[in-house]
């Protein structure tokens, strides 16, 4: 009770830190957010069909923890976070499965690479998120801007 009523006395400035700390964590990098690499060469290690994947909400296949959890994009095991039991880490040390999507964000990650894969650029990937997405929020992601991004990135530094 005295821990709560000291954390609420404190300034919402605090607050905001602490938020931007989780932040950094979750994405792993100093300055915050992370660019997801439009590339990876470890693509070939994919399960072969990744239209029928276990449902968001399936629990770690090692500590049944509920939520969260991350799929193997090589065996579609299930297991959970590193902010959990390590589950899905432990599986890539065990079996080099590489590849795994977040159920969390449907971010994809690449254990090797050690950095987020754009599941919407890399074509390979693009199904199993867009049928997770759907899994998730009963709908189709949205469609993005990001071909139109480029174009301008290139058009910028073009020599003319
Ligand atoms: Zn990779
Ligand atoms: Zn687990
Ligand atoms: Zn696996």
């Amino acid at each position: 009770m005295m821990a709560n009523m000291s954390r609420e006395a404190r300034s919402s400035t605090s607050e905001a830190i602490e938020m931007d700390e989780e932040e950094v964590m979750l994405h792993g990098a100093e300055s915050g957010w992370v660019e997801a690499r439009t590339y990876c060469d470890h693509l070939s290690s994919l399960s072969s069909d990744l239209r029928l994947i276990p449902p968001p909400d399936t629990c770690c296949f090692r500590c049944d923890h509920p939520a969260e959890n991350w799929l193997c994009l090589c065996c579609k095991e299930v297991f959970c976070s590193r902010f959990v039991n390590k589950h899905m880490l432990e599986h890539y040390h065990l079996k080099g499965h590489c590849l795994a999507l977040s159920y969390s964000d449907l971010s994809v990650w690449c254990f090797i690479c050690d950095a987020y894969l754009d599941a919407q650029v890399i074509c390979q990937l693009r199904t199993v998120y867009e049928t997770a997405y759907v899994m998730k929020f009963g709908e189709s992601p949205p469609v993005r801007t990001i071909e139109r991004m480029q174009f301008e990135e290139n058009s910028a530094g073009t020599i003319s």
